[in-house]
């Protein structure tokens, strides 16, 4: 069988103790300043006039002397060595695209840690990390954002997600540390077909409705959408206003904001799970997330957060009751017939409203893709070799199956 590794990112805010901020704020100049002095010898090139872009090389020309000047951990000059190679690498793509391409420059108080650097206690009350810096190990208290179901501790909390490396960052605003820690999470790449009762529901996402369901239920974004607009008019205006309390007001604003769209997207996402527990489904489909705001007409960048957002509250909620998520190829789901399957751009016919040319079967036209998104999985389930398995997708009505085959629900709709 075939695994595939997740990989997610948890954030979370550190406690550093008072008498140890030096410390670490000495080892985070110095990781940046060994970062700079590596991507300035790649930079320099090598003897064949090349920028240098291998990790072994670029250690093997400035390690020793770096080691030796600053005493910096040698994990995290491995670390600064790795940032400085990703930076030269994507440096050379931009050149080899032509594009304008200059020296690497590291302003980002931030320091890489790889899993030598830092050590994770996450199995008693008390949660918190080691991080090696100047004058020994730190140990930094993970504090946890009141929100208990917030996604990103939860990673860290978690029996089946192991946290790797990290990322720690210094926030200028706020003075405070916050550590990105890369989970990864093992998961058997099973087919469809492999499954034994492989129900799909399947979810569309739109601006007008936020999620909309196979087995028709809709999720308005009206409240979302005009609560938005109207966060943005008054934000506007205050910062026309320009003064440091209409400032801490667009802050203020900010954060209950934040906390009031987190806290719609948890209740859609515990009804789309709840929705598929229903119908008895092992996977809820959604389209795929990549550059969805480019391809949906009236998206803004706080829909495709809201999108993710989503979509990380649907894939942690559901894998607790055993329930998978995945992402689709989203082509021509709006425009695939979901009774007969005709694919013409002129079914849809308006942005609510499809109609087929072909079977005339009239319906709303984000109910349409939210089916055609389950069928796309099914369809790529039944390529499967395995086979046999009932595959179907959950309606409002019943299920039907790749083949087209519908049997209606045990109990009256
Ligand atoms: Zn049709």
């Amino acid at each position: 069988m075939w695994h595939v590794t997740l990989k997610r990112t948890a954030c979370v805010k550190l406690a550093i103790p008072d008498d140890r901020r030096d410390d670490l704020k000495r080892t985070m100049l110095t990781f940046r300043r060994v970062a700079q002095r590596f991507a300035d010898r790649g930079w320099e090139r090598d003897e064949d006039g090349y920028v240098i872009t291998s990790r072994t090389r670029l250690q093997s020309l400035v390690y020793k002397q770096v080691r030796e000047d600053t005493g910096l951990h040698s994990d995290l000059c491995i670390g600064a060595v790795n940032l400085a190679t990703d930076s030269l690498r994507s440096a050379v793509e931009r050149m080899k695209a032509g594009k304008n391409a200059g020296r690497p420059t590291f302003t980002a108080p931030t320091v890489e840690y790889n899993t030598n650097a830092i050590s994770y206690f996450t199995n008693g009350d008390d949660q918190y990390c080691t991080l090696a810096t100047y004058g020994g190990r730190i140990r930094a208290e993970f504090v946890y954002p009141p929100d208990e179901d917030c996604p990103q501790a939860q990673y860290l909390n978690s029996d089946v997600w192991e946290p790797k490396g990290a990322t720690l960052h210094y926030d200028r605003d706020d003075g405070e540390y916050y550590l990105h820690v890369t989970v990864e999470r093992d998961e058997p790449e099973t087919e469809l077909g492999e499954a034994e009762n492989g129900t799909v529901l399947g979810v569309d996402l739109g601006v007008e409705n936020i999620a909309v369901t196979s087995t028709g239920t809709f999720y308005s974004g009206g409240l979302f959408n005009h609560r938005r607009d109207e966060y943005e008019r008054i934000r506007g205006s205050l910062q026309q206003i320009g003064t440091e309390s209409a400032h801490r007001t667009i802050e203020q604003m900010g954060n209950r904001e934040r906390r009031w769209n987190n806290d719609v997207l948890h209740r859609i996402s515990k009804g789309l799970v709840q929705e598929a527990i229903t119908h008895d489904c092992s996977t809820i489909a959604f389209e795929d997330l990549t550059d969805i705001r480019e391809r949906m007409p009236g998206a803004k960048k706080f829909h495709g957060w809201a999108f993710r957002r989503l979509y990380e509250y649907v894939e942690y909620k559901a894998a607790e009751f055993g329930i998978r998520t995945k992402q689709v190829d989203p082509a021509y789901t709006s425009q695939r017939c979901s009774k007969c399957g005709t694919t013409l751009r002129e079914n849809r016919t308006s942005q609510a409203d499809f109609c087929c040319l072909k079977c005339g079967y009239e319906v709303h036209a984000d109910y349409n893709a939210a089916k055609n998104v389950a069928t796309k999985l099914l369809r790529s389930g039944q390529k499967s070799p395995v086979g046999g398995a009932t595959n179907q997708l959950a309606l409002k009505s019943g299920t039907l199956n790749g083949s087209g085959d519908f049997s209606p629900a045990n109990a009256e709709a």
